[in-house]
């Protein structure tokens, strides 16, 4: 097996042997004129977890290839919707390996292909490659050390959601698509542990795991002056949430603008509304949003094909 034929997969992968080799190497070698026309992924009926409506939605899932082509999607999407820009990323957690985690090399979303998903240790360690990594990588491994119901994550620094990260006035969700958010949305200020001299990045593993306490038991955290991290059971949730955000923080501030007092969601609202079943990831309303952003953002095409269709 070459060298970058090898870089998505793991020993766990070859010893339990639920993706060939070639396989892998067939989705890592892929361009991007052969991205675009790729053939949907037929579904499995031998295998639930990776049924074509499951946004990757566990870690039961055993379709690394398959992981990974939706881990290409969400880049594309949250690029196209302007969460991120040259930087940010998003992450999930390895289908077959919960110590490990796919992320892309160094490289903006809106650009990310196939081939430049990287397997990395929860230390931030990357598996058979080479590339320049992100640098603030450790913010996924944090995360996903701290949280085992967590499976995916996105770091971005919207610039909607950075005034309240050094106001006084929390981050609240106050529309419905808000809701995701969870009603609390602590503030991490690297400066507190780590003193005012920082660049403000999180650039070590220290910083990632102290990040991730700050997060807690909470769907999102605000970085102080930088961005927010946000974190989901799922990597279409995680993609929800990193889209919603920003426009409930550019509704808030609109509504603090007009001036009197603004209401939020209540909690039992907040409540309601993430635990609406018409909103888990493989429902036709889940799937209607991510076919939809998928296909603003022109790669529709990598998604397997949705049952009725
Ligand atoms: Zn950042």
């Amino acid at each position: 097996m070459s060298k970058k034929s090898n870089r998505c997969a793991s020993p766990v992968i070859g010893r339990r042997g639920f993706i060939t080799a070639a396989s892998l190497a067939g989705a890592a070698a892929l361009t991007p004129s052969v991205v675009a026309e790729a053939m949907p992924i037929a579904p499995d009926p031998t295998n639930k977890a990776a049924a074509p409506s499951k946004l990757v939605a566990d870690a039961t899932s055993s379709d690394v290839e398959l992981a990974i082509r939706y881990l290409v999607v969400a880049n594309r999407i949250l690029a196209h919707e302007n969460v991120v820009d040259a930087y940010g990323h998003v992450s999930m957690r390895h289908p077959l390996n919960p110590e490990h985690y796919l992320l892309a090399r160094s490289r903006s979303p809106e650009q990310v292909e196939i081939g430049d998903i990287v397997e990395y240790t929860l230390d931030g360690e990357p598996i058979n490659d080479t590339r320049p990594p992100y640098l603030e990588r450790f913010i996924h491994g944090g995360i996903y050390a701290a949280r085992p119901d967590i499976h995916a994550v996105v770091h971005a620094h919207s610039k909607e959601v950075l005034p309240f990260s050094i106001s006084t006035i929390k981050l609240r969700p106050v529309i419905h698509d808000g809701a995701f958010m969870g009603a609390e949305v602590p503030v991490w200020d690297i400066a507190d542990k780590f003193g005012p001299d920082t660049n403000l990045l999180v650039s070590n593993i220290a910083q990632g795991r102290d990040l991730a306490r700050r997060l807690a038991g909470n769907s999102m955290v605000l970085m102080r002056g930088h961005g927010f991290a946000a974190a989901a059971p799922s990597l279409y949730e995680v993609v929800r949430l990193a889209v919603y955000a920003p426009k409930n923080a550019h509704v808030f501030q609109a509504a603090l603008l007009l001036g009197g007092k603004v209401k939020p969601l209540s909690k039992g609202e907040i409540a309601t509304r993430v635990g609406g079943p018409s909103l888990k990831p493989d429902t036709p309303a889940a799937m209607r949003a991510w076919e939809y952003w998928a296909r603003r953002a022109g790669v529709a095409d990598l998604l397997p094909p949705r049952p009725g269709k």
